[in-house]
């Protein structure tokens, strides 16, 4: 069988697209990986996903996903994607897209796959997302009122989520391993005149300290190698993402992976749509995700009616 569209990834972008594409009859199979649901799986409660005015858990508010895409007949199959090579394709004919044990047919297909959040990988950070670890300001700084935290990178994402947190936060130090930034100018300008933010310059966070939830963090001077403790509330760790592209032979990315995308939806292949955080590494969040699988659901739609 040849599906209309295959949908790779099973985030807000890929089940909102799923929603979408059945809706409009497509005949739709969605590959959602043996670990499902993407990053929202791993967050407890979402607070800024609008129609959910006492917030709702991240994996309810997925399962409630996946539940109203299989209603209108997407097929959701919990297998880990292997490999699709669009390099390639046969004139007219279907994508070839593979599990490990499986080829399926697409005419078209949605990456959807999303980006991994680029930890520190020290101790004590696993264990305490959402007990004082986070990488989303936007979602968590409402957490932190009156609160030290510090923010971990030097890129315009830190600036950003330093920004946000000043809104909520008493103080908010800005930990960098060098003296050069990545941020752009204006980022960084406005981070520097923000009165509760401080720098930290040539140093890493090597520990996070506390049992049940952050207390405090290990600093390392990388110029004296001098070791200090300081007490905190939060770490915010922004030091980049890492989108899932690397898989698909022939999608063009930029040089960090994020696939290039045109008209918010477009791939440099002809028949090959993207959305969410594989190519979104400005906004990353659940509804933007979800706006970005309507908006491809919407285009494929189209391009059927265009190849007629
Ligand atoms: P980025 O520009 O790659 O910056 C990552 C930062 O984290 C760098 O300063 C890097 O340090 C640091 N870093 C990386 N690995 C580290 C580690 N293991 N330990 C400590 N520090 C580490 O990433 P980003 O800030 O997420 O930005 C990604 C893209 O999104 C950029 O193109 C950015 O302009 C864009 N963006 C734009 C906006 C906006 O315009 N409002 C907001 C957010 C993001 P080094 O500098 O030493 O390598």
């Amino acid at each position: 069988m040849v599906y209309d569209v295959i949908i790779i990834g099973s985030g807000p972008a890929g089940l909102t697209a799923a929603i979408y594409a059945t809706r409009a009859n497509l005949k739709t199979l969605l590959i959602a990986g043996v670990k499902w649901g993407g990053q929202l799986m791993l967050t407890t409660s979402v607070e800024n996903y609008p129609g959910f005015p006492d917030g709702i858990q991240g994996p309810d508010l997925m399962n409630a996903m996946r539940k109203q895409a299989e209603r209108f007949g997407a097929e959701v199959i919990d297998k880990d994607f292997v490999k699709a090579d669009f390099s390639n394709p046969p004139a007219g004919g279907p994508f070839r897209v593979s599990t490990a044990d499986t080829t399926y047919e697409g005419q078209t297909v949605i990456i959807a796959t999303g980006a991994d959040t680029k930890w520190l990988n020290v101790t004590g950070e696993q264990e305490k997302i959402g007990r004082g670890v986070s990488s989303c300001a936007p979602c968590d700084a409402f957490f932190f009122k009156e609160k030290n935290v510090i923010v971990v990178g030097g890129g315009d994402s830190a600036m950003e989520e330093a920004l946000v947190l000043t809104k909520f936060a008493k103080q908010v130090s800005i930990v960098h391993r060098r003296e050069e930034f990545r941020a752009s100018d204006i980022m960084l300008e406005r981070a520097k005149r923000n009165p509760k933010i401080k720098f930290v310059l040539n140093s890493e966070a090597t520990q996070i300290l506390g049992d049940a939830k952050v207390t405090g963090v290990k600093i390392k001077n990388n110029k004296t190698g001098k070791i200090s403790e300081i007490a905190i509330d939060g770490v915010f760790v922004a030091i980049g993402h890492i989108p899932n592209s690397a898989v698909f032979k022939g999608v063009a990315t930029d040089e960090k992976g994020f696939i290039k995308v045109a008209d918010h939806y477009k791939t440099n292949i002809d028949g090959v749509f993207v959305a969410g955080d594989v190519h979104d590494y400005h906004y990353k969040q659940a509804v933007t995700a979800a706006g970005f699988g309507c908006m491809a659901a919407l285009e494929v739609e189209r391009w059927f009616s265009e190849q007629q």
